[in-house]
């Protein structure tokens, strides 16, 4: 009989989980585990890669073992991944030459100023999609390359290997056998040709890194490796990548051109299918690939907001005016009539203003504002910000039917009624709203067979509820002002 199960491996920012999902795309069992944070410095960003490995062979079995499967049951692995996370490992031992560098790191603010300062923004924009900013990894792997003792001889010799966070588990996995990133992974690095979806020399030549330690770049769907019996106990084939948000992007079906999901976990991640046109943003947003299937790319726009539910952390244990994250519904739905604004610009502000020196603000405080308002203020803010990339969007020839959501704080009912109001869209929330692990689990089943087509794996996509814009125009529109004065106020420049 054809195994009619999926294995996805969602490694993000602070855990690692596995999900067994079946082939109508329920999950049926999974295992998680945390994973710990490294802060050498103020605004460097640390996980320890064999930390990663050890926590996805653990989280791997412990699923399976209690989906009660045996290896040969499931079709195919699927991996999707914190992006632009920065590994560098030699190819002979398979050691990690230093610890894997997180998107979150700021460590090369200085050197993206050296870049733009020469003038490099232009060409880096044009070809990747991407700006010069230490979130992507290319300046992150320069970096190794210039500070880790010995790394610069040896990757020159080729004894190096890159890779983000899929391209590093997909190695291990094969037992060093496969050096491969997918192109969703491949497109955050600052090196890759989004449009010829290639490496591209003179993008290498300007940072410092050696073609040879690039991996190959696959599609996100295939026969991308074998892992090895000592991972599960028997080989199983790994049949899907894709970077987190582009995962997601797939796990909600946005297969289509005007599509739009957004993911509300610690931050928050719009992402616009563009079809198989990538277009040239006017309005700051990233133009990234989608996915890729047999060699066929779709390309999207996005718009990263760093901060988002960690705004909501911040009310939990900076202020402390809330014990539980869920409190929070309860506690804003206390706020009187306010014109309290929040800014939650903690470590800058991401897509479409990208300040990395601005930080964030409390507004409008009056005698009466308390936990209530501040707690309203701050939910607000997450609407707000996703109406910044709305306009943006719009800005850049989107037209928009709905937005569909997911993530941790779209449990919220009234956070969802209040970004219907905010946006003026429609606002879809899915059964499934572990979407990023689902969207590894469907590019896997479509190799394996599961699922057909894209459309097949669409017609999956069911909806729990939709949310109603019932602000009116004028109202909405005053709210929005007030939020563009706040920004204004807390630009650095
Ligand atoms: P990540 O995958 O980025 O770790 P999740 O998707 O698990 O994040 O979402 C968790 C986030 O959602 C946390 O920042 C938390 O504060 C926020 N959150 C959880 N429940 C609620 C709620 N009821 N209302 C608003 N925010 C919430």
């Amino acid at each position: 009989m054809a195994a009619k199960h999926v294995l996805a491996i969602d490694q993000g920012t602070t855990s690692t989980r596995a999900i067994v999902f079946d082939s109508s795309g329920m999950p049926v069992a999974s295992a998680q585990k945390e994973l710990p944070q490294i802060f050498p410095r103020p605004g460097w960003v640390e996980h320890d890669p064999e930390e990663i490995w050890r926590a996805t062979v653990e989280v791997c079995r412990g699923a399976l073992r209690k989906a009660e499967l045996t290896p040969a049951e499931i079709a195919g692995i699927g991996i999707t991944n914190q992006r632009e996370t920065t590994v560098v490992w030699d190819r002979a031992t398979g050691k990690p030459v230093y610890n894997a560098i997180v998107w979150q790191d700021r460590r090369t603010a200085d050197l993206c100023g050296h870049l733009k300062k020469a003038g490099h923004e232009k060409l880096f924009t044009e070809r990747t999609g991407l700006l010069l900013d230490p979130y992507f990894c290319g300046t992150k792997l320069a970096w190794i390359l210039s500070n880790v003792a010995g790394a610069r001889e040896a990757a020159d010799k080729g004894a190096l290997a890159f890779g983000t966070v899929e391209c590093f588990l997909l190695w291990r996995m094969t037992g060093g056998k496969v050096h491969a990133s997918d192109a969703t992974n491949a497109s955050r690095t600052l090196l890759l040709d989004i449009r010829r979806g290639a490496w591209d020399a003179e993008l290498g030549k300007i940072l410092g890194v050696p073609q040879s330690m690039l991996p190959r770049v696959v599609d996100c769907s295939g026969e991308l490796g074998v892992a090895t019996a000592d991972f599960l106990g028997a080989p199983v084939p790994v049949l899907g990548m894709a970077g987190d948000q582009q995962a997601a992007t797939v796990g909600q079906a946005c297969t289509k051109p005007g599509m739009i999901k957004a993911t509300y976990g610690t931050g928050c991640f719009a992402v616009l299918n563009t079809g198989s046109l990538a277009p040239h943003s006017q309005k700051r947003l990233l133009t990234t690939i989608a996915y890729q299937l047999q060699g066929k790319r779709t390309y999207a726009l996005e718009g990263s907001i760093f901060i988002a539910g960690a705004a909501v952390q911040w009310l939990r244990d900076g202020l402390k005016l809330i014990r539980q994250s869920s409190e929070v519904e309860k506690l804003a739905s206390d706020a009187r009539e306010h014109g309290v604004y929040m800014v939650p610009a903690f470590v800058g502000l991401g897509a479409p203003y990208w300040d990395a020196n601005a930080r964030g603000a409390l507004l409008g405080l009056t005698r009466d504002t308390g936990p209530a308002e501040i707690a309203a203020a701050t939910l607000d803010s997450v609407c707000y910000q996703t109406r910044d990339l709305a306009e943006a969007m719009k800005g850049d020839g989107a037209e928009i039917g709905e937005l569909r959501v997911d993530g941790g704080m779209v449990v919220n009912d009234s956070l969802m009624q209040r970004l219907a109001d905010t946006v003026g869209l429609p606002v879809a929330r899915p059964r499934v709203i572990e979407t990023t692990a689902l969207g590894a689990a469907f590019l896997a089943g479509l190799h394996a067979g599961l699922w057909p087509s894209l459309e097949a794996l669409s017609a999956t996509w069911a909806l729990d509820r939709a949310f109603q814009p019932t602000e009116t125009a004028p109202s909405r529109d005053r709210r929005y002002a007030g939020w563009q004065d706040a920004v204004r106020r807390v630009r650095s420049a």
